[in-house]
């Protein structure tokens, strides 16, 4: 499987042409370079952070790049580029790059994750997000931790954070994602949008101190002034919530109780994949289960309709994922 068998060969990528219009065009089969492999992608998770170039911001060209912007896709390697010696064609791995939403892809080898064995979903960018988040919380034993936004990284953070035994409050404007965080073991949850009776109830939970840990996993303006309210003394406010539009913070309650100010997104890509690597030992070792949080798969014909579900968030949403080799399936065992 070397470049010059597939020259002429075609794929199917998906193109945001406009702000939500997506195509399906037929392009190119991306040939790897030295140190890259090709992949066949089985899927890529929709990352809520898809959605501000899907509902069109001023700072966006369009078309986008065919497959862009999916960056949390996994499959099955296809080829190998010049140099690649500790991977097989047909090994199961998650990778990082930003065309995942086609049906063939190009990562670097150093970026590929082996999938967890019987793992059939593994949007291991948005997994490997959750652990560098979660590793930069530093959550200890007994603490209280607050969640603010309980989508697809913020219930993977309440079991991680439960797991390491801390007592997780977990505050989400959605009932099915509060009833998730209760299962996972939260002590209690919270209906967002009320902020003075969250603040409140959070207050009495915590004997008028506050949390240790706050973390924002929504990305709004509001989840953001809840989270700070909720910051005890000298406790860590860690914002996991992707944030593109430019926010306002209270900066004197921030400045008056000396608290701990982390922006969690990593951007070194070593970072992103030790984080995807971590995400697939806890899952090997049902430490961590994702499963229950895919809630919307989509073909790649379908992609409209998962950044639609992106979007509206329906009732029970969490994460939507699109498969672009889904015919794959039928011919290929395991
Ligand atoms: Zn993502």
């Amino acid at each position: 499987m070397n470049g010059n068998t597939d020259t002429g060969r075609t794929m199917l990528a998906a193109k945001i042409v406009a702000p939500r219009q997506v195509e399906i065009a037929e392009v190119a089969l991306p040939q790897p370079g030295p140190l890259e492999v090709r992949v066949r992608v089985t899927g890529c998770g929709v990352c809520g952070s898809n959605l501000a170039l899907w509902r069109g911001r001023p700072w966006f060209h369009y078309p986008s790049e065919p497959g862009a912007p999916g960056h949390e896709g996994w499959g099955r390697i296809d080829a190998l580029g010049a140099g690649v010696e500790d991977v097989r064609p047909g090994e199961r791995v998650a990778y990082l790059s930003e065309r995942a939403y086609a049906e063939y892809d190009i990562a670097r080898a150093d970026s590929l994750v082996r999938l967890p064995s019987g793992t059939e979903i593994f949007p291991g960018e948005a997994l490997g997000c959750a652990m560098n988040i979660f590793r930069r919380c530093d959550i200890q034993p007994r603490q209280t931790v607050a969640l603010v936004g309980v989508g697809f990284v913020g219930a993977l953070l309440v079991q991680l954070a439960v797991r390491r035994g801390a007592g997780v409050i977990a505050i989400s404007r959605r009932p099915f994602a509060l009833q998730f965080a209760r299962r996972w073991g939260a002590v209690e949850t919270i209906a967002l949008g009320d902020r003075p009776s969250a603040i409140a109830r959070v207050m009495e939970r915590t004997h008028g101190l506050g949390c240790d840990r706050v973390i924002e996993a929504a990305g709004e303006q509001e989840a953001l002034d809840l989270a700070g309210e909720l910051v005890a003394v000298r406790g860590r406010l860690v914002i996991a919530g992707y944030h593109q539009d430019s926010r306002q913070v209270n900066m004197q309650l921030w400045n008056w109780r000396g608290i701990d100010v982390i922006n969690a997104h990593e951007r070194d890509p070593r970072r992103y994949v030790a984080g995807m690597q971590a995400a697939a030992d806890r899952v090997s070792k049902r430490e961590l289960d994702p499963e229950p949080l895919y809630t919307h798969g989509f073909s790649l014909e379908q992609i409209a309709g998962a950044f639609a579900a992106l979007d509206e968030r329906p009732d029970g949403f969490l994460k939507a994922w699109v498969e672009p080799s889904q015919r794959e399936k039928a011919s290929v065992p395991g």
